[in-house]
């Protein structure tokens, strides 16, 4: 299952809903998800805060 590290929100695996979250794999294996719609109102922070392996 994923959480939305903004608003809480979850989706079991399976759910044709997960197609539309935004998952990224930590460098630590975790993985941070974002609902649709937190994904839609911080993209532009995720755009910016770029992976450390960038610097
Ligand atoms: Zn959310």
């Amino acid at each position: 299952m994923w959480t939305c590290e903004r608003c809480g929100a979850a989706v079991e695996p399976g759910d044709p809903a997960r197609l539309a979250w935004s998952v990224e794999r930590e460098p630590d294996g975790r993985e941070s998800a974002l609902c649709p719609a937190c994904a839609r109102e911080h993209v532009r922070d995720i755009e910016a805060r770029l992976p450390r392996e960038w610097w």
